[in-house]
């Protein structure tokens, strides 16, 4: 467990980087992220899954099919400078497990996926932080999910929560409202919590429009840690940053995607993955210097998202003088 807490660390100024894309590298790792997802409907016939999307519950299963490629993959987040690691419960609340049948396990996926950060933590940096990220069900009660994920996870004695890919949908009220709803239950734990805001725009703005003035009014009577935009390109994070900086004094950061995606050309050819992995221009190098950009624009936490690597990571400590 580290000496100091998260709050104390980013109250004092400190820079904290974080880890890189976990999905991704499970799937680079040939682990099945697939579950739930169309074409896994189609192999298994809908008698076998009763609803799918686009994502299905993706590295979910991971968390017990592949538990040792989870650590390692922290593991190795770690050892590439990481202060920060998010677990892998990207999709194990129980509106999303229930695209495989398997929602009455939710609490066990949960618990699991807490403790592989926890593990390779304590095994590599004793001073680095488990973040528990969680993401929003396509539909479903937000507090009721998400109440229960933060109680779970508090109960593993994770460092904070962190509620993120909020923003780019709207599960009960609107994106605004939920993020709203997503931080009241989160804070209502007593952990730390910091809200991860997704595909954020070049126009300066949410997903939907909404401007961060919006969003921190919105937010300004909760107990909030800090906002981080994230799963959104290098670009769009630079046009967004100085904007959330403007109208929000908390801590901020950021952590990209750099090429992720349902594969368009899925089916074509044997080869052809069901998600893509493309990281074209963003290389570690130059993520490194949009890194070192966030930085300047008052940017305290900065890893990356989806298709970002250990490689990545590793060139981040330089990049933000940490
Ligand atoms: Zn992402």
């Amino acid at each position: 467990m580290p000496s100091r807490s998260i709050l104390e660390r980013v109250t004092a100024g400190d820079i904290l980087v974080m880890d890189g894309g976990t999905g991704s590298e499970l799937q680079k790792r040939g682990v099945d992220v697939l579950k739930g997802t169309s074409v896994e409907h189609k192999r298994m016939g809908p008698e076998k899954y009763e609803w799918t999307t686009g994502h299905g519950v993706w590295s979910a299963t991971a968390t017990f099919e592949a538990p040792d490629v989870v650590r390692q993959i922290h593991e190795d987040y770690l050892r590439a400078g990481a202060d920060i690691i998010i677990s892998n419960n990207f999709y194990t609340c129980r509106a999303m497990l229930k695209m495989i049948g398997e929602e009455d396990r939710w609490e066990e996926y949960t618990r699991h996926a807490a403790e592989l950060a926890l593990q390779a933590r304590d095994s590599v940096n004793p001073e680095a932080y488990v973040a528990a990220g969680f993401a929003p069900p396509y539909s479903g009660d937000l507090k009721r999910e998400f109440g229960g994920m933060a109680r779970v996870l508090a109960e593993c004695g994770v460092d904070f929560l962190l509620p993120e890919y909020m923003g780019g949908s709207t599960v009960c009220e609107s994106p605004i409202a939920d993020c709203v709803t997503a931080v009241e239950v989160c804070a209502a734990t007593g952990l730390p919590v910091f809200l991860g805001v997704c595909c954020v725009t070049d126009k300066g703005t949410m997903y939907h429009g909404e401007s961060f003035r919006e969003l921190a009014e919105a937010l300004a009577g909760c107990d909030l840690a800090g906002i981080l935009l994230m799963c959104s390109y290098p670009d769009e994070i630079s046009v967004c940053l100085p904007e959330l900086r403007k109208v929000f004094s908390g801590p901020i950061g950021a952590y990209g995607h750099v090429g992720y995606d349902e594969n368009e050309k899925f089916g074509s050819s044997p080869d052809e993955p069901y998600f893509s992995i493309d990281i074209g221009e963003y290389t570690p190098e130059r993520y490194a210097e949009f890194a070192s950009d966030w930085k300047k624009m008052g940017a305290q936490i900065i890893g990356g998202c989806c298709a970002t690597t250990p490689e990545h990571i590793a060139a981040l400590p330089a990049a933000v003088g940490r």
